[in-house]
């Protein structure tokens, strides 16, 4: 009895908190061989069995706390369940061995040799002393299980166990992994380091070829340096070991099957990876470094955010590598990346993400600071933006420009600590030793080829240089750059290291430089796995999308009765679906919209453009914040049931070879979700892509995407992009927040044909416009202000005629028949929901000297077509713009000189005048009486000319 209960003191206590990773790992070595485990655990863990099954019922590694505790609950630990054993000295030292190396998996990156310049000493790891786990230097020659430890023996002298551990998790490769819940995956980690010791024996063959690529990374910036001295860069130098580490992820990639490879970079050692990765021609690069221009149209940009495609030859066969363009916003690129991996994988039905593989470098300042990486890797096991797993590596170099204090920088230990919260791996890798990168490289390909998630490589490395060629680092790092001008590169390091071992000889090693610098200066390609004739099936033919002219009229018509049947084949629940009643109310008006007995409403024309489109050949993609159901409850292209929850979504279902229709409930993010979209809308041109915002101002978060990617892009990059963004405007009086759209900032930023703005305000208008987009070739963003009361206004309503037979237009002139034209002295001009403002007004005043007409597009502003719509007015005397922002704000200041131009045209004394709220530093007034009140006397001024 005396025994049995200090059993259960001795249980208790290596069940308390602090021990229940140790404990798990136990367990699970149990599982795996009973053997592997001290006899007295061995006959604690034999008893729970019995209860096993009421407690996995959801994994079969349940932590063995959790045994404990319902074991505690439900079984009652009892003494007499657990057989008397005596605790000898060496089985309580063998419990402390364990608690050591689970100390070593847990802390052992903070001990390791990370820093090349070893700036900062490493401050001490109690957790990985002796003494802290009541070990001393006398138990060094004990003999110990290794248990679940994976050095290739079942026993060992303690020293044999603390070498294996020292040289596993304290070397050139620091790994973080114990924050991962997933045990399979921890194993997994575990296993892979410590059966090699972190340092697998490379071939001779395998060094060579790492010191080749070395020596093309160090031989173009040398080469580069002598050639352009002083010209910016951002050159690779002090973090050369990323073209090993590229060189082997691009390889050990396609031997795994991937047959496309997308990399996100910012500009350091771009120009590097493009000569030496991509198999950019550098003589085509020296052309670029002296002014000469590759793109036939557009303003261009400056090589260091040049993207580029080639392809590769693996041991997997043919792989198509693309780096993606990137602005100098940081950063901003990796979600880019994803959307288009997400498009790749979607056109091969790659649902797993082997076929095509993401790779995004990062910069550790920018890495730490910059808010959308933590919104990409929040996006990376959602089923809209999933891809897969991303490969993660951080330049780090130490340095962001001219910070490098860490207690400026960030507020975390490592810049990779925001990784921790998708619970990716890290591996931190001292950058001065290449085959500790490869190996690290290895390790992060393979476990997300393994599972599928995303991993992280943290490039432990220094800027040679300035943050430019021209910037002298010293001003602000002196001691870093003393211990820099001393340091020996890493190239030269690996050969004296190689020379060293016996694997080269000097002659051999200026054998390879003087070849690489002898192909760069006769302009060959220096990437020797590029394929010169590639295969062009490996990715998307853009051929006829390019240089489309911006033609408005397109004939986006069909047959009524086609329509009419597709309209109540999506509008058709399964018997055996039980809808909500509010939804189920709209479907059946639906159908009578379908069969003409009720006028037709945007949700309706909104879908069954979706639906006419797929039926014509196109994917459709629709994500962003709740539209699945729509924010203002119109859309409801998913179904819920409600008997068990399941979700059905018609334009999904309509043929089995029908293409793909997707929708999805986006997290609540804009920036990195819109700049997804671009990504997938610039890799996938024959889809409709459209991202919708909750209300229009949300894209405020992603203005970045706007200014950088979605209005410049085609310019800078000749990158088409038919992205539609729906972004729900209109003065409802629902206070400054959730009104505006911010119409003039779309505005401003149009210039050459850049993008399309719209305000459509009929179901038939977006009906038109949707097809539209995805029918003509043409690809330029669509940015649209998307109406939230029109959603259900009962003048807002079209004819299925006006769907089957109608078309897009670009302006729209008076539609009251009664309206006499030759009695108008006055045409308002208006966009958007104010038109039905001013129409109530009208018809209240009586006002039919007065046509309204509507501007639908505002860019391309339809100069033409307006005129048209003006010139049978021929008593025209009176022209007024009305809108329902303020003055600063909309069309007014964008967009008048087209207008007037026009005007010019139609009469030589018309003159145009301004009705609207008076400029404002709020976009709209926060008090619905002040809103009713601004809006009266607006409504006054264009329709009666009353202030
Ligand atoms: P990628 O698969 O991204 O490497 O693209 C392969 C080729 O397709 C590129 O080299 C371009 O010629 C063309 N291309 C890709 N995306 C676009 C785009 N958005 N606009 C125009 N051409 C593109």
């Amino acid at each position: 009895m005396q025994n049995a209960s200090m059993e259960e003191q001795w249980l208790s206590s290596h069940f308390s908190g602090g021990n229940q990773t140790y404990l798990d790992e136990m367990y699970e070595a149990y599982l795996a061989d009973p053997n592997s485990v001290p006899e007295q655990w061995r006959s604690v863990f034999d008893k729970l069995p019995s209860i096993n099954e009421e407690v996995t019922t959801d994994t079969p590694h349940k932590p063995v706390r959790d045994h404990y505790l319902l074991m505690g609950k439900t079984a009652k630990v009892s003494a007499d369940t657990l057989a008397p054993s005596i605790v000898t000295d060496h089985e309580r030292k063998q419990v402390r061995v364990h608690q050591l190396a689970t100390a070593y998996r847990f802390r052992g990156h903070q001990r390791a040799a990370l820093d090349p310049l070893n700036l900062e000493p490493r401050k001490p790891v109690p957790d990985l002393d002796l003494k802290y786990h009541g070990l001393t230097e006398a138990d060094m020659d004990t003999v110990f299980q290794c248990a679940n430890l994976y050095i290739g023996k079942k026993e060992a002298p303690l020293k044999e166990i603390v070498a294996a551990l020292n040289e596993t998790y304290c070397s050139s490769v620091g790994a973080e992994f114990t924050h991962i819940v997933n045990t399979a995956e921890r194993r997994w980690i575990e296993q892979r380091m410590e059966s090699v010791r972190s340092k697998p024996d490379y071939s001779a063959d395998a060094r060579k070829h790492i010191l080749e690529r070395l020596a093309a990374a160090e031989g173009m910036e040398k080469y580069l340096g002598s050639k352009y001295p002083g010209t910016k860069r951002f050159g690779l130098e002090g973090g050369e070991s990323l073209i090993p580490l590229m060189d082997e992820l691009i390889q050990r990639s396609g031997s795994y099957g991937a047959k496309e490879i997308v990399i996100g970079m910012a500009h350091r050692g771009r120009l590097n990876m493009l000569v030496n990765i991509l198999g950019k021609n550098p003589a085509e690069l020296f052309e670029e470094f002296e002014g000469k221009s590759f793109l036939d149209s557009g303003s261009g940009d400056v090589k260091y955010h040049q993207g580029f495609s080639s392809n590769v030859m693996t041991s997997g066969g043919e792989l198509h590598l693309a780096l993606a363009f990137n602005p100098s916003h940081l950063e901003i690129a990796s979600p880019v990346v994803e959307g288009s991996v997400r498009a790749r994988q979607d056109r091969r039905k790659d649902s797993q993400g082997d076929l095509v593989v993401p790779v995004s470098i990062h910069g550790d300042a920018a890495f730490a600071g910059q808010g959308v990486v933590m919104e990409t890797f929040q996006m990376s096991q959602t089923r809209a933006y999933g891809t897969g797993g991303t490969v993660h590596i951080i330049i780090n170099n130490q340095v962001g420009f001219t910070t490098s204090r860490q207690d400026d920088a960030r507020s975390t230990e490592y810049c990779t600590d925001i990784a921790k919260m998708v619970q990716a791996p890290i591996f931190h890798v001292n950058g001065d030793d290449p085959e500790a990168v490869v190996f690290v490289t290895q390790l992060a390909a393979d476990y997300r080829q393994q599972f599928k998630r995303d991993v992280v490589i943290d490039l432990v490395c220094y800027r040679r240089r300035g943050h430019n060629e021209a910037d002298e680092p010293a001003m602000t790092q002196p001691m870093m750059y003393q211990t820099i001008r001393k340091h020996k590169t890493t190239f030269e390091l690996y050969c004296n290291s190689l020379e060293e071992q016996g694997f080269l000889s000097r002659a051999d090693i200026k054998q390879i430089t003087d070849d690489y610098r002898a192909a760069l200066e006769s302009g060959e390609h220096v990437a020797k796995s590029l394929v010169k004739e590639p295969n062009k099936e490996l990715f998307v033919d853009w051929t006829p999308y390019l240089n489309q002219p911006v033609v408005d009229d397109h004939d986006t018509s069909s047959d009524l009765k086609a329509l009419q049947e597709l309209a109540i084949e999506i509008n058709t629940p399964p018997e055996s679906f039980p809808m909500q009643r509010q939804v189920n109310k709209i479907i059946e008006d639906r159908i009578k919209m379908a069969k003409g007995a009720l006028p037709l409403n945007w949700g309706f024309a909104e879908t069954l453009a979706y639906a006419t489109l797929i039926q014509q050949g196109h994917p459709v993609r629709i994500t962003g914040q709740d539209v699945g159901r729509g924010t203002f409850v119109h859309r409801h292209a998913v179904w819920h049931n409600q008997k068990d929850g399941s979700t059905l979504v018609p334009l999904a279902n309509l043929s089995p070879d029908q293409p793909r229709f997707d929708i999805y409930d986006s997290f609540l993010s804009e920036e990195a979700v819109l700049a997804f979209e671009y990504g997938y809308a610039t890799t996938m041109p024959n889809a409709l892509v459209v991202w919708e915002a909750q209300f229009g101002d949300f894209a405020n978060g992603a203005q970045v995407v706007i200014d950088q990617f979605i209005t410049s892009g085609e310019h800078k990059w000749g990158r088409l992009c038919g992205l539609v963004m729906l972004l729900p405007h209109g003065y409802e009086g629902q206070g400054p927040e959730h009104s505006s759209a911010r119409l003039e900032r779309y505005l401003q930023l149009c210039a050459e044909q850049n993008i399309q703005v719209i305000a459509p305000t009929t179901p038939a208008q977006v009906y038109h416009m949707l097809r539209r987009q995805a029918m003509r070739n043409l690809r330029k963003p669509l940015v649209v202000m998307s109406p939230k009361s029109l959603l259900r206004h009962k003048d807002a309503v079209s004819t299925l005629e006006e769907l089957a037979n109608g078309r897009f237009e670009t302006v729209i002139g008076e539609t009251n028949s009664d309206i006499d034209p030759l009695n108008v002295e006055r045409v308002v001009l208006c966009s958007g929901k104010v038109y039905y403002d001013l129409l109530d007004k009208r018809v209240k005043e009586e006002a039919n000297n007065v046509a309204i007409v509507r501007i639908e597009q505002l860019y391309p502003f339809p100069e033409d077509r307006l005129f048209e719509v003006l010139r049978p007015f021929k008593n025209l005397k009176d022209v007024v713009w009305c809108q329902e922002e303020p003055m600063n704000q909309g069309a007014w200041y964008s967009s008048q000189h087209h207008m007037r131009r026009v005007l010019h045209s139609v009469g030589e004394n018309l003159y145009l005048r301004y009705a609207g709220r008076d400029a404002s530093a709020s976009p709209a007034a926060g008090y619905m009486s002040l809103h009713l009140e601004q809006l009266e006397k607006f409504l006054n001024d264009a329709i009666l000319n009353i202030q």
